[in-house]
């Protein structure tokens, strides 16, 4: 399978220079040129099979041409290594945790996915220099990275976050790794952060010097895992007679998990509609409005893996719809939630049903509840995040404290370690360069 920018200004590119690049050349993100069909039969199977199973014929389908099978098995068993996650209902409204992996976030999928597809392409390639990921994070992508790329040979890792605006419990998730996993403390905001790692890949100078890769999800192996859960959420839905008339709602910052479940969708899974749930940074609420699409600053909000203020998976949803707008609004829809708002929702579910949402999974929920579900039509919302990742804020809202799973309080007991470094380009280069 090729592999095209969606700028067009780049050649095609295999599988393994799209997983080593990250970003083409022209600043587009690759795209599959091809996206498989699986047959009715082979869906309606699905209800029948494990996670594990589902997800290695949804991997077989993308990847499996470009290399050998048995691999390809291998690295998906190993990247969903935990328990498998259940679809729960709560006052007729589903969800899915996606919490269950070692970071507790639904990032640990494609993170452990990704790690291990480079590792096979390094090892495949004969290593002749080490490759250099570079991750800028609110939070939740630097713990899953972090831990899913911790100890692989020939990678290192470079987990950039703002200073002070991560949850300590996520900064002790890849500040206490070592090995080949360096967190560096920027001076700013998660905007420059990103805008480092941008920067670093645009340079022609370190791209000559170094190896770099991005693990945010503009790579193809990253984002395309998550199309997994979505399937699986399916299967389970099937089992219980309620998967005929299906609207998913996901949590969104990068729109990387929501293409996921668009490709999953155009793949043959029967989803009806799809539902984008964001927090006050609603540049994609505003295009489906308007048509007009203005990338902005992002704004701090409760839900802070969804600041996000110019998704970098857009580019990849205008290409998925042929850049018709009247195509993407009947596909998905949005919404937009104030922080007051997502208080509201998660002290309510919690009185009301004992069940304790995170801030970013509230602005799912509460989507589904706002959509007044017609009768026969079942709302799955992802619930992106546990809870205690975000323990100060839920705690505030039900004055409960959250019990912090054993997983996280591991975490906890290390020593941090990072580098602090200033916003400016020059200062991060010269960092790389001394230490890679
Ligand atoms: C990353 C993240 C999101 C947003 O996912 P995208 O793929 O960037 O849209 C939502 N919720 C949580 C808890 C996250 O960590």
């Amino acid at each position: 399978m090729k592999y095209y920018s969606t700028n067009r200004q780049s050649p095609p590119a295999n599988l393994e220079d799209a997983v080593m690049k990250g970003l083409a050349g022209d600043r587009g993100l690759y795209m599959p040129e091809r996206i498989p069909a699986l047959d009715n039969a082979v869906i309606r199977s699905l209800k029948d099979k494990s996670f594990h199973e589902i997800a290695d014929t949804v991997a077989q389908a993308f990847f499996g041409e470009d290399m050998e099978p048995d691999a390809l098995t291998a690295i998906v068993q190993d990247a969903l290594s935990f328990d498998t996650p259940v679809v729960q209902v709560h006052d007729g409204i589903y969800s899915l945790e996606l919490f269950h992996g070692p970071t507790l976030a639904f990032k640990d999928v494609g993170a452990r996915f990704m790690a291990r597809m480079l590792g096979y392409f390094i090892r495949k390639k004969g290593i002749d220099r080490e490759v250099n990921v570079l991750v800028a994070t609110s939070g939740d992508t630097g713990s899953a990275v972090a831990n899913g790329f911790l100890g692989i040979p020939h990678i290192r890792v470079f987990v950039l976050y703002p200073k002070g605006k991560v949850s300590p419990i996520q900064e002790c998730q890849f500040t206490t790794l070592g090995q080949n996993i360096t967190a560096l403390e920027i001076h700013g905001t998660f905007d420059d952060c990103q805008a480092l790692v941008k920067a670093a890949f645009a340079d022609d100078d370190l791209n000559r010097r170094l190896q770099l890769t991005s693990a945010n999800s503009i790579n193809v192996v990253r984002f395309l895992p998550q199309s997994f859960y979505y399937f699986h959420a399916f299967a389970q839905l099937d089992r219980m007679g309620r998967a005929g008339n299906l609207t998913v709602c996901v949590p969104s910052g990068n729109f990387g998990n929501l293409t996921a479940g668009l490709f999953a969708q155009r793949m043959g899974l029967p989803v009806r509609h799809f539902i984008a749930a964001n927090n006050r940074n609603d540049v994609f609420l505003e295009y489906l409005q308007t048509g007009i699409y203005t990338p902005r600053p992002s704004v701090a909000t409760l839900a802070n893996a969804m600041d996000v203020g110019n998704p970098s998976n857009f580019a990849r949803i205008l290409d998925l719809y042929g850049h018709d707008h009247a195509v993407v609004t009947q596909q998905v829809s949005g919404c937009r939630y104030t922080d007051e708002q997502i208080a509201a929702t998660v002290y309510e579910v919690w009185r009301t049903h004992r069940y304790l949402l995170d801030p970013h999974g509230a602005c799912g929920y509460q989507a589904l509840t706002d959509r007044r579900l017609k009768p026969g039509e079942t709302g799955l919302f992802l619930e992106t995040a546990h809870p205690a990742k975000f323990k100060e804020t839920v705690d505030r809202i039900t004055g409960v404290p959250v019990e912090i799973p054993h997983k996280l309080q591991v975490f906890m007991q290390g020593k941090k370690q990072s580098v602090p470094l200033g916003k400016d380009f020059e200062g991060f280069k010269n960092f790389l360069s001394t230490v890679v």
